[in-house]
């Protein structure tokens, strides 16, 4: 039987990471949701729309075609932004326009059309919440400041990615959870049927084994029914 799996949890606790590694083992498709509200204030900034315009974010988006590849590329409109989505601006203004309940409306059907066919591992903040309320496995990710902050200084690094210094990714992080964790519209939280898992002193192979452990539990209750 194959399953969705959603993962939630504040910036870089190691969502995105488990979740390849899991899709490569598991013959799944890993779907960033962050990415595509990265999207959103990507475009948005080019086109000098202001970022509190819920209307005009949402005119925006009726012309706005997003696609992730299994490969995790990411598409706006055609043009490739894998990386031009990473900055600190965009991380900022990605939080900023997912605070409209009508920019993640139309950014949660599409999600929620993708993964109709299960055999998916989505992480974001709404996942488990709003996105896939039915996923058969929930994952709640966290990990302390400090550890999410060096995380991703390495991989901005390792990436290429023009990077700030640890301290200025630690309080960018601290502002991005805050707007995430008190916005009036899907604010980030734990499911209350989700698993929580600190990551800040696991690799990546024990939090991956923590949750195929939990996942084949539901694959192989579906092949004996
Ligand atoms: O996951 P990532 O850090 O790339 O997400 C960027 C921003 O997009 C988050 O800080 C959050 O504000 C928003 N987001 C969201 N809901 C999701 C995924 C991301 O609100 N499902």
């Amino acid at each position: 039987m194959r399953i969705n799996i959603a993962i939630d949890g504040p910036s870089a606790a190691g969502k995105s990471t488990i979740a390849k590694v899991l899709a490569e083992r598991l013959g799944y498709v890993h779907l960033d949701t962050g990415a595509m509200y990265r999207c959103v204030a990507l475009k948005a900034l080019r086109e000098k729309i202001d970022l509190n315009d819920e209307d005009g974010l949402c005119r925006m988006l009726a012309n706005t075609d997003i696609r992730l590849t299994p490969r995790s590329e990411v598409f706006l409109d055609g043009e490739e932004v894998t990386n031009e989505i990473r900055t600190d601006e965009i991380s900022l203004a990605a939080s900023s326009v997912s605070k409209h309940a009508k920019v993640r409306s139309d950014l949660v059907s599409r999600q929620q059309e993708i993964a109709r066919d299960k055999g998916f591992i989505m992480d974001g903040r709404d996942i488990g919440t709003v996105v896939l309320k039915n996923a058969e496995v929930k994952i709640y990710m966290v990990a302390s400041p400090e550890a999410r902050a060096l995380r991703r200084y390495r991989q901005n690094i390792e990436k290429g990615i023009p990077t700030s210094s640890v301290e200025i990714i630690a309080e960018e992080i601290r502002q991005r959870d805050y707007q995430d964790m008190n916005r009036e519209n899907s604010p980030l939280r734990k499911a209350d049927d989700a698993f929580e898992i600190d990551t800040s002193d696991m690799t990546i192979e024990e939090v991956t084994e923590r949750i195929m452990a939990l996942a084949t539990k539901f694959i192989h209750a579906g092949e004996e029914e």
